[in-house]
């Protein structure tokens, strides 16, 4: 389809492949994204100090702290979106995330009753936030944000900000499962879609977007096997436990890449009929479903072309 090389630079960040592919050799340029990747990184992990995100967890139960404006700006944004009715996109997480292990070394299904006791102190509700001051508060002990679902989102979503700053009108960063786009080489991007719990490379299908970004979320990224069942890394803020539903996957195809890691956890914890119902009110985005029994349901179709490549799946689209 091209003529055009592609250069391609790689790294590993945030526990993550990051691809970054340019249409012109700068490498300079490379380490300048992968050095802004890992600004942001040391501000949101909670997985070693220092940072940002794990002085708020440390300080849960006793006192606000002061933060940077990105911190501030995400964390409120994640706030918002977890205290929408019904929503299963929960900044709060953190404590269960940290219970199950899943991903980690350790991970086993813990005891119902150790289950109960943290879902206590995961209410987004408990998340104060402080507008003047720029300061976030978690008002029970042992509280902890998790900022899992959307840094990476946030991140790529700056990357791009920054691509345009540098002069550069066409390139695409994939932070693990999270791409985003800029222009519109040959026409649009090419991006697979995976066939989940298949090999690495593949694919139940790819999306044509231009100027977007998407995010896929899928329940064979990340899990272990206990008990004949797989336990998996997205998480039912009112159960407890990993969200069960008919999906295997959710891929959102958005402007933002932000909203797509919103989208993709309210979406799984939705399904299919209610996720098309949702979507069907909001224009700015996409979304492609895959199931469990096989079958890829499109939405809208606005900000996307998709291709099926694997035809041991059936394709329709939210008004079947
Ligand atoms: P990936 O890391 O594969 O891109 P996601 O973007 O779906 O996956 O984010 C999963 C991560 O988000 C989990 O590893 C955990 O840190 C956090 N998490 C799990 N369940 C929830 C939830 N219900 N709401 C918000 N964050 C969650
Ligand atoms: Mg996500």
């Amino acid at each position: 389809m091209s003529d055009n090389p592609v250069w391609s630079y790689s790294a590993v960040l945030m526990g993550s492949p990051v691809l970054l592919k340019l249409f012109s050799p700068n490498p300079a340029l490379a380490s300048r994204v992968f050095s802004l990747i890992k600004k942001y990184e040391d501000l949101f992990t909670v997985n070693r100090t220092p940072s940002q995100v794990m002085d708020i967890n440390l300080a849960a139960g006793r006192h606000p702290v002061h933060v940077s404006r990105p911190v501030y700006e995400l964390i409120k944004c994640a706030r918002d979106a977890s205290v929408w009715p019904n929503s299963t996109f929960n900044l709060a997480i953190g404590p269960l995330v940290k219970l199950w292990r899943i991903g980690f070394q350790g991970d086993r299904v813990p005891a119902a009753s150790d289950i109960a006791a943290r879902l206590r102190i995961t209410r987004p509700q408990d998340v104060v936030l402080d507008d003047v001051a720029g300061t976030v508060f978690l008002a029970q002990p042992g509280m902890e944000i998790d900022l899992g679902a959307i840094a990476k989102g946030f991140i790529a979503d700056r990357v791009r900000d920054d691509l345009h700053q540098q002069g550069v009108s066409e390139a695409l960063i994939n932070l693990g499962g999270n791409v985003q786009t800029l222009g519109t080489p040959h026409g649009a991007w090419t991006i697979g879609v995976k066939k989940p719990f298949a090999g690495a490379d593949a694919l139940v299908g790819t999306i044509d977007v231009v100027n977007k970004s998407v995010v896929t979320s899928g329940t064979y990224e990340r899990y272990f096997e206990q008990d004949g069942k797989r336990w998996h890394h997205i998480l039912d803020p009112r159960t407890g436990y990993p969200l069960e539903n008919e999906l295997d996957s959710v891929a959102v195809i958005s402007s933002d890449s932000l909203d797509g890691d919103i989208w993709t956890t309210l979406l799984f914890g939705m399904g299919v009929e209610q996720g098309c119902a949702a979507l069907r009110q909001r224009e700015d985005i996409d979304a492609i479903f895959v199931t469990k029994n096989r079958d890829i349901i499109l939405s809208s179709q606005r900000q996307f072309r998709f291709t099926q490549t694997d035809d041991s799946y059936r394709v329709t689209d939210c008004t079947a």
